[in-house]
């Protein structure tokens, strides 16, 4: 075995966005290592007959950021809801809607499953020439000089670059190696997931409500199904898990307000909690974050993968045009890559976390203002538009 080999960039994490990233960079001319420390299966083990209960809606700059890297066109089309529109209701009659029409575009999101996107980016980079899989395997040690970082490998392999990026989600390893600091805020909710076939056609509206005890998403699966998102506090996330599965269709069909007919199951339910992560810098020298080692927001705005693929999307494109400039872990570089995205990070956390708080308050003039808010926003519409223009990137 080679102990010692050197790459331009190494790539730490090979979940949807470090795996974008390096698709990305197919065609760069760079050398790329791509370290994930899960076995193959269990990222790119794709099964069709089974429904992946986690989905994602991807926005029509992320599609077009996966189209030009080749994986877009390995999907099953028939696997993908197009959203074209969004209803969204506040907790006293409140309403807003977006639609695709209103924007001039063909459709608001895509709906994927999680499974069959990481799958298609895999079978990209099991054909990319550029790059280099380690799989699986840990990380040992992270070493940092002037011209280059060394990372060590636990089966004692060396792997030296220009640049690491840290992709490695929101417990990221190369984050505290390179010394930035974190310190993440409870948003004390779980998201429980689940998916469901429903009695009445969904006609590719995503629906969403603001509830005093939680944030509940229905999103549009192809036919007649729909994927939940419902953001609550972690005991009733634990008392939805523990429910048999009729009393939780029920409990979903009452609180969507019986607006899809009656809900069965599809896949059972998960949970995951959920925090906010605001960092005071993304780049370190000789390191880029990019994804959930970069961020971490509440997903009722459906953005924490997107803000990730736009992460991906412009260090790909700093690197790429890089000039002159031969070292691609220059601190200049860094600089402008930081630059480039504070303020599409801030703006989204800032934005979901307002949103989170507004509505999760029993504070009596507040009811009667978000709710006032939205029906507002909804008869105003260039505000409707310029809210709705930033989570279409
Ligand atoms: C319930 C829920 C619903 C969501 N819905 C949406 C949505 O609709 N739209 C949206 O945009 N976002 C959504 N999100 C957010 C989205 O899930 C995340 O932003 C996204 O998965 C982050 O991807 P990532 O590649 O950055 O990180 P991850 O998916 O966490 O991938 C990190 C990878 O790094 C590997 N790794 C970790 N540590 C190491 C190490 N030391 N060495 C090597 N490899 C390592 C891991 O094995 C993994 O493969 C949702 C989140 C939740 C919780």
């Amino acid at each position: 075995m080679i102990q010692y080999m050197e790459f331009d960039v190494v790539i730490i994490g090979g979940g949807l966005v470090g795996a974008s990233l390096a698709a990305a960079l197919k065609h760069s001319g760079l050398s790329l290592a791509l370290v994930e420390s899960q076995p193959e299966q269990m990222l790119s083990d794709y099964h069709p007959a089974d429904w992946d209960s986690r989905i994602y809606a991807i926005s029509p700059g992320s599609r077009a950021f996966l189209e030009q890297s080749g994986a877009w066109s390995l999907l099953d089309a028939g696997r993908i809801a197009a959203v074209e529109e969004m209803r969204v209701f506040g907790d006293a009659e409140s309403e807003l809607e977006f639609s695709a029409y209103q924007m001039g575009v063909a459709e608001l999101a895509c709906i994927l499953e999680n499974r069959a996107l990481q799958h298609a980016l895999w079978q990209v980079l099991q054909q990319q020439e550029n790059l280099t899989l380690f799989q699986p395997v840990r990380c040992a040690r992270l070493q940092f000089a002037s011209d280059a970082a060394s990372l060590t490998l636990d089966d004692g392999r060396t792997l030296s670059a220009k640049l690491i990026v840290g992709a490695d989600g929101r417990d990221s390893w190369v984050r505290q190696q390179a010394g930035i600091s974190a310190a993440p805020v409870d948003y004390q909710q779980h998201a429980v997931v689940a998916n469901f076939s429903i009695d009445l056609p969904h006609r590719g509206i995503a629906y969403q409500w603001f509830q005093p005890d939680g944030i509940l998403a229905l999103l549009p699966l192809p036919g007649k199904r729909v994927s939940m998102v419902w953001s609550v506090d972690p005991e009733k996330s634990a008392r939805l898990l523990a429910m048999s599965q009729d009393e939780l269709c029920a409990q979903v069909t009452a609180a969507s307000g019986h607006m899809l007919g009656n809900l069965q199951f599809v896949t059972p339910p998960a949970s995951f909690p959920l925090r906010l992560l605001v960092l005071p810098q993304i780049s370190a020298p000789r390191v880029a974050l990019v994804g959930d080692a970069a961020h971490n927001m509440h997903p009722l705005a459906g953005q924490g993968v997107n803000t990730g693929f736009r992460d991906a999307r412009q260090l790909a494109q700093i690197l790429m045009e890089r000039g002159a400039q031969n070292d691609c872990g220059d601190a200049q570089l860094l600089r402008r890559y930081e630059r480039k995205r504070k303020e599409d990070i801030y703006t989204m956390q800032a934005t979901t976390y307002g949103l989170k708080h507004l509505f999760n308050n029993e504070v009596p003039l507040l009811r009667s203002v978000r709710n006032l808010g939205l029906n507002a926003t909804n008869r105003i519409a260039p505000l409707k538009k310029m809210l709705m223009q930033h989570a279409l990137n």
